[in-house]
């Protein structure tokens, strides 16, 4: 992939690329300079349901693969992605435009995920309980459902695909999935990989378009569960669909996160790491630090130095090696966060560092770039500290103790991550075990856990209860069953001396309470 290109995006329907004819196509652009680079399909029913037809016809044999073999697509997965790591993220810095040294690290994350769901023969073990009766035996296995369907946030194109799809194969379901129209280049060369490495046709279906690609799914029968990343608007649409037909659901959903600024903090590690977590991806992560909440004793320097090194931060294109900060993803975006600007000074919030109009390169111009924002005096109750603004723009709150910045958390409706930065280990532990949030952390400004953990948030970032990564992804893509086995001849139990079957008798009892309820 390269620059210059123009991609008129394909779907991978049974394992040939299809280009859908008689549907609407959608530009696609290159946010750091506003060209077009290209086309997505909002693809047709009838190829939604071509693919999950192809998923389902896949399912049995590739569910029925030993074990070893299923677990070797992923090894090669994994080699395919390290030989092809560099044009997988120049695929994502093109449509994306996260920096291409960000892109670099997503890739890089995601090549781990499938390093982590390589143990998979470990981690689908199920249990036995020997001898819950007489000779008779128990166990619990855990068992792939069928065909699952996904849906991509446009912010992380590479590492949805690493939550849903090597956990969802791997266990041996199929996976029909619909990447975000905004950032369709990841899947593009990434299903490339998968027909080159030989993944077997149907395992991976991809289907590029809107809302109305998932919305065949919800009702379909050969549909087994619906995975989202995204906000939490869209989540709480799908749960409510999926809730009707009883289809499981994996939704993880919008946030806004706090880094709390305690009076011993070390200062060169909180303004690292507010770099990082404000301005990374431009501010559009569900992880992105967007308040800052910092104690009287510090709020003064924390302001100062914020300020300091954003104004340092450089904006412009994804690919340029001197850039800190690429744009955000589309000229609709831009104008939203720029309303949120506005707003900010109409709800009476003090702007000490406005973003909008930055200088960029000449090539760049038409490009969709905010730069660092600040707001300092914010109340927590104003809009700017309560909605999800998805861009480089961060609310200062002053705050008078830590259980001030643990109540603002808790009183919060999404609950995604929270941070703080202190050398006291009371104020550590205390935050773990009170700041509402699914994810926490201390001293970093991205809480992202390794894939060998659980990620996900509470509250509304997680519209119901399932997770993605590790333990939690298998949970998510099994199911378990039970079985109780007799492993004894029946002999001499229900037949007496001379082979006559005996009727009902008050000694069989033990035999019905090993298997009543
Ligand atoms: P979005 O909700 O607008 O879209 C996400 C995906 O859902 C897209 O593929 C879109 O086409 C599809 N979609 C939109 N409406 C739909 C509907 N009614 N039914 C079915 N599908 C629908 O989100 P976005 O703007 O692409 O991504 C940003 C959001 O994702 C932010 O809120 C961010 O916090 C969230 N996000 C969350 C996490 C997390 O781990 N919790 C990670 C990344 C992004």
């Amino acid at each position: 992939m390269g620059t210059n290109e123009f991609y008129r995006i394909l779907n991978l329907i049974d394992g040939e690329w299809v280009e859908e004819k008689g549907v609407e196509y959608v530009p696609l652009t290159n946010p750091s300079t506003g060209e077009t680079i290209g086309e997505v399909p909002r693809s047709s029913k009838e190829t939604t349901l071509a693919a999950v037809e192809s998923s389902y016809r896949a399912y049995d044999e590739w569910r029925n693969l030993p074990l070893s073999k299923r677990v070797g697509y992923l090894f090669e997965i994994r080699k395919t992605m390290e030989t092809h790591e560099e044009e997988l993220a120049v695929a994502i810095a093109l449509d994306q435009a996260k920096h291409i040294s960000e892109a670099r690290g997503e890739v890089r994350r995601v090549i781990e995920i499938v390093e982590s769901a390589c143990g998979i023969p470990a981690l689908i073990q199920g249990e036995t309980l020997e001898m819950i009766s007489p000779n008779i035996n128990a166990k619990v296995i855990r068992q792939p459902l069928g065909v699952f369907g996904g849906i991509a946030p446009f912010n992380f194109p590479a590492l949805v695909f690493g939550w849903f799809i090597p956990y969802a194969i791997g266990v041996g379901n199929t996976f029909v999935f619909k990447p975000s129209t905004q950032s369709p280049l990841f899947m593009q060369k990434m299903g490339m990989l998968l027909n080159e490495i030989g993944l077997p046709k149907g395992v991976v279906n991809i289907v590029h378009g809107n809302r109305s690609v998932p919305e065949t799914w919800y009702d379909h029968p050969n549909i087994s569960g619906v995975c989202l990343v995204g906000s939490t608007a869209t989540a709480k649409k799908i749960a409510e669909a999926c809730g009707r037909t009883g289809k499981r659901t994996m939704l993880l959903g919008g946030a806004k996160n706090y880094l709390v600024a305690m009076e011993d903090l070390q200062m060169d590690i909180f303004i690292e790491n507010y770099l990082h977590s404000c301005y990374g991806s431009a501010g559009q992560r569900c992880l992105s630090g967007s308040i800052v909440a910092a104690v009287p004793e510090i709020y003064d320097q924390v302001v100062e130095n914020i300020i300091e090194i954003s104004k340092t931060v450089k904006i412009g294109d994804a690919f340029d090696p001197e850039v800190y900060m690429g744009p955000v993803i589309s000229a609709e975006a831009k104008k939203k966060i720029e309303g949120y600007i506005e707003l900010g000074i109409k709800e009476g919030a003090n702007l000490v560092l406005d973003g909008r109009n930055p200088k960029v390169p000449v090539k760049n111009k038409n490009g969709y770039y905010v730069g660092p924002t600040i707001f300092t005096e914010v109340d927590p109750k104003m809009t700017i500290a309560t909605d999800e603004i998805f861009g480089p723009v961060v609310s200062v709150v002053k705050i008078n103790n830590l259980d001030e910045a643990i109540q603002l958390i808790r009183e919060q409706e999404v609950g995604n991550g929270a941070c703080i930065f202190t050398q006291n280990l009371y104020y550590t532990e205390k935050f773990i075990s009170d700041a509402n949030a699914g994810m926490v952390g201390v001293n970093v400004g991205v809480c992202a856990p390794h894939p060998y953990l659980p990620f996900g948030g509470i509250k509304d970032s997680l519209v119901g209860t399932d997770k993605v990564q590790g333990k939690d992804g298998i949970n998510f893509f099994t199911q378990n069953k039970i079985a109780t086995v007799r492993f004894a001849p029946p002999t001499g139990r229900f037949r007496d001396e001379e082979g006559k079957k005996l009727k009902a008798a008050p000694e069989s009892k033990d035999v019905r309470s090993c298997v009543a309820s």
